[in-house]
């Protein structure tokens, strides 16, 4: 017979602390952290043109942020994702990812990443490469700059390609996530993915997700990724792979281009059960799944105290009814989103 044991994590003073093991037996090891709500893009599918921001009292400070982050990797959670509405537009954020690289120093954190919309790239890129980034997800649906301004709203995309530029020269591996929407960018699905491994990126297409109410009817944007992985296996030649980033994309190797393809199927596939995360937003509110309205504050046990133990009771309570998965639907029966918060509210 043989024996599994489970190497737990330790604090500072080498005492054993218990990680964070929900109901279904799944390590939660991975925390996105959504650093503010506010973005400067306006994008289709995620947010609707006039949108009410959260007051900034509401808002965690970069301290109450910083010692959050600090909670959950003492719990033995090694990945965070700094992620928003656009985190690169938040007012001193830097200063976070220099107090979090303390924790990829002591080798707590395997690694401190992010997901951004690229904008503010440019300047950001050499300090997050100094503080030990070493990958970043970068948001692009299209290659066409009127496209671009069209679904992005606000978006300039040649500043945008200068933020891949400065990543790519800083030594920071970027992927490309791109959010197919029907009748939009699916025809542009073979040269983002040939641009993308062209430069070295890995290209991630996503499903959209029913999400907060925008302006579009979700069932008009979407498209389903079993089509597009049809299609482009009339194209090319797809081959599986076991590459895993620790999210919930399952790839395919791309032979012609020898690049990775990863695909973001929340509705065709269920990506739930080795899900290994949990989201937290700017407000301190603890989201279990993406998908699913149950939530804990974690802002309230934060600043009652200077101490962690409320904070730790309130995670552990949280994890402790992390639900299975979600269902998302998408139809015109189900006029509602799935959930009632946008995707730059729990971070994506
Ligand atoms: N602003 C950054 C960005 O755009 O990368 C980070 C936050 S954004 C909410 C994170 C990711 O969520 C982006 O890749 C975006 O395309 C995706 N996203 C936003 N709303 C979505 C939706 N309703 N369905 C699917 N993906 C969505
Ligand atoms: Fe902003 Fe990202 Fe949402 Fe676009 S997807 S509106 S860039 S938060």
């Amino acid at each position: 017979m043989s024996v599994v044991t489970a190497i737990s994590p330790a604090d500072a003073a080498g005492t054993p602390i218990s990680p964070l093991i929900d109901p279904f037996a799944r390590v939660i090891s991975y925390v996105r952290v959504s650093v503010t709500d506010r973005c400067d893009m306006r994008c289709v599918y995620c947010m609707s043109e006039d949108m009410n921001f959260l007051p900034k009292r509401d808002v965690l400070t970069l301290e109450e942020l910083d010692r959050l982050c600090a909670a959950f990797v003492s719990r033995g959670v090694n990945k965070l994702r700094i992620t928003g509405g656009e985190p690169l537009v938040r007012r001193g954020i830097m200063g976070l990812f220099r107090s979090l690289a303390r924790h990829l120093e002591s080798g707590a954190l395997a690694e401190l990443t992010l997901t951004t919309n690229g904008s503010q790239l440019a300047n950001c890129a050499a300090d997050l490469a100094a503080v030990g980034v070493r990958r970043l997800n970068l948001s692009m649906d299209t290659l066409d700059p009127d496209k671009f301004r069209a679904i992005t709203r606000w978006g300039d995309l040649a500043q945008v390609q200068r933020g891949v530029d400065a990543a790519q020269s800083a030594g920071i591996a970027v992927k490309i996530n791109m959010v197919a929407l029907k009748g939009v960018n699916e025809d542009e699905i073979p040269r983002v993915l040939e641009w993308a491994h062209g430069r070295g990126m890995d290209l991630t297409l996503i499903e959209v997700m029913p999400l907060g109410n925008v302006e579009a009817e979700r069932v008009d944007q979407f498209l389903s990724l079993s089509l597009v992985e049809r299609f482009l296996s009339e194209r090319y030649t797809l081959e599986p792979i076991a590459f895993a980033t620790g999210g919930p994309a399952r790839y395919l190797r791309v032979k012609e281009t020898g690049g990775r393809l990863g695909l973001i199927t929340p509705h065709t596939h269920n990506f739930c059960e080795g899900c290994n995360r949990v989201r937290v937003t700017c407000t301190g509110t603890l989201y279990m799944c993406l998908g699913q309205d149950d939530a804990a504050d974690l802002r309230a046990p934060l600043r009652a105290s200077q101490s962690d133990e409320l904070l730790h009771a309130a995670i552990d309570a949280a994890i402790a009814r992390k639900p299975r998965g979600h269902d998302f639907i998408v139809d015109r029966r189900g006029a509602k989103p799935a959930v009632a918060r946008h995707m730059s509210v729990t971070g994506g």
